[in-house]
């Protein structure tokens, strides 16, 4: 089976499609990545989910992708003896390391270095920002006085966003480090990291993954948005994680965050989800709003390499119509006679290294002779992302033999990844492309494709060589 498109779609599971048959929808609809948010799944659940998707996997013959979204550092209000207040503009109002419940003038705040990292001046967003506090003094890390700014109710656990304050803890809680050691044992392809402040962050969890799974940084602080190069160096991938990103930062920024991250990340040649709020009428509608059909088409001009879908896939009436619609979208966009350039204008140059300049042509021969694929054998995936970089006209085939591999990759644009044995040499690395271009439903007999590959056969980071071939009137032939 081969997507109609280059930009890959992530969809969240949840009550509305954690199932085995709604997955295989999901799946055949177009989801390229299944989204596990382990804000609201316990590590049953996330075993039961990752089985359903490897069985569809098998069922549909292609490799998936599985993403754990760890709930990070997510700050909470403790309770209060009404269950919540109404503030008032004007009004005082404390958060103190204090257990008891809280009232209308104070409530718990669970957190001491967290009080103690707040300074006056500094604002405190409760409930995504609808209620807005600032600090006018504070006392030690006994309490945080404030001023209500913006007037609205208060109440059990709501969260809290301090957008001026870098928090002095890591990426991950101690539930993060519990859910991390659950999705590596289920063997999942992608863990996100919430919250990430600094590019330390990531270093730490790398200590734990071991380069296991993809890292990648959910970007939706300011404090990272300070440090983005340095972040994007150290991550796998990184997802524009609109909708916290958002409350932190003025909304009509999140625009122009959007395109410096899908830019700083295409330079680099990391994978760039765009998410959030991309189909959100369609959590209760069949059909979006003209503004969300644009948003995604955006996301597609940038040449981002995946769009996402949360609460649409997750807990919406139409998740598999969410897929659908986001699928029809990228296509059409994809189409349109003004996407290749566009995408191209945000092309970055080559790296000095064998690998970009070996891409780098084979973009170029693969767009001059017109060729039915580029086929690159990539071990480590690194030769596919770099030639994903380059986003070329022709269809990418990367060929890796491992599965997990095989597997991250089916985040990367335009990648079609397919698990397949190293070439033993050059006549079967060409009889191996030409075959399964063809098996694969990119290129018929007759027609040309080129193919990157390494010598010696079987080294991680070899790659060294370009060859164009013909596929064969015979392409089902033995390798
Ligand atoms: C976001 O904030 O945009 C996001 C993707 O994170 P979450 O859904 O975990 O809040």
């Amino acid at each position: 089976m081969r997507r109609k498109r280059r930009v890959k779609i992530v969809a969240t599971l949840g009550p509305a499609s954690g199932n085995r048959e709604t997955i295989e929808k999901l799946f055949r609809a177009g989801a390229d990545v299944f989204r596990i948010n382990m804000s609201h799944t316990n590590h049953a659940r996330l075993a039961e989910l990752v089985a359903m998707i490897r069985d569809t996997e098998r069922a549909v013959g292609r490799p998936i992708g599985i993403l754990a979204d760890l709930q990070g550092p997510k700050l909470r209000l403790g309770s209060f003896a009404a269950g919540g207040y109404d503030l008032k503009a004007g009004e005082s109002f404390t958060l103190d390391s204090d257990l008891a419940p809280g009232d209308a003038t104070r409530v718990h705040l669970p957190h001491p270095e967290i009080l103690s990292a707040v300074e006056p001046g500094h604002r405190l967003l409760v409930d995504d920002g609808k209620v807005r506090l600032r600090c006018v003094s504070k006392d030690g890390e006994r309490a945080v006085h404030t001023v209500v700014e913006v007037a609205g109710r208060v109440s059990d656990r709501k969260g809290v966003s301090l957008p001026d304050t870098t928090i002095p803890i890591g990426a991950m809680t101690e539930k993060d480090r519990a859910d991390l050691d659950a999705a590596l044992k289920t063997g999942v392809d992608w863990i996100a990291l919430s919250f990430v402040q600094r590019p330390e962050d990531l270093a730490e969890a790398r200590k734990v993954t071991r380069n296991r799974v993809g890292l990648m940084a959910k970007i939706e602080k300011p404090q990272a948005i300070d440090r983005l190069a340095e972040i994007v160096e150290l991550s796998d991938a990184v997802m524009v994680a609109r909708g916290d990103l958002g409350v932190e930062m003025p909304v009509e920024r999140v625009p122009g965050l959007q395109k410096q991250m899908t830019r700083a990340c295409r330079r680099a040649g990391k994978p760039v989800v765009v998410a959030t709020q991309m189909l959100e009428s369609m959590i209760s509608s069949p059909v979006p709003t003209r503004a969300e059909v644009s948003d995604v088409s955006i996301a597609v001009f940038e040449g981002a390499d995946a769009i996402m879908l949360s609460a649409e896939s997750a807990a919406g009436k139409y998740p598999v119509e969410a897929v659908a619609m986001m699928d029809s979208i990228a296509q059409e966009v994809e189409k349109d006679p003004t996407y290749r350039g566009i995408v191209a204008a945000q092309r970055a140059e080559p790296e000095a290294t064998g690998a970009d300049a070996i891409s780098a042509a084979a973009r170029q021969i693969g767009e001059t002779l017109n060729l039915a694929a580029i086929v690159c054998f990539t071990m480590s995936g690194s030769t596919g992302l770099r030639i994903a970089r380059e986003r070329p006209f022709p269809p990418l085939i990367a060929l890796s033999p491992d599965p997990d591999m095989a597997r991250r990759l089916t985040l990367v644009w335009g990648l079609h990844s397919v698990i397949s044995e190293d070439a033993h040499d050059v006549d079967d690395m060409v009889a191996r492309a030409t075959r399964i271009a063809f098996q694969e439903g990119f290129a018929r007999p007759g027609q040309r494709i080129i193919i990157s590959g390494g010598v010696p056969f079987g080294t991680p980071g070899s790659t060294n060589m370009l060859r164009i071939a013909f596929v064969g009137a015979d392409p089902h032939g033995e390798f």
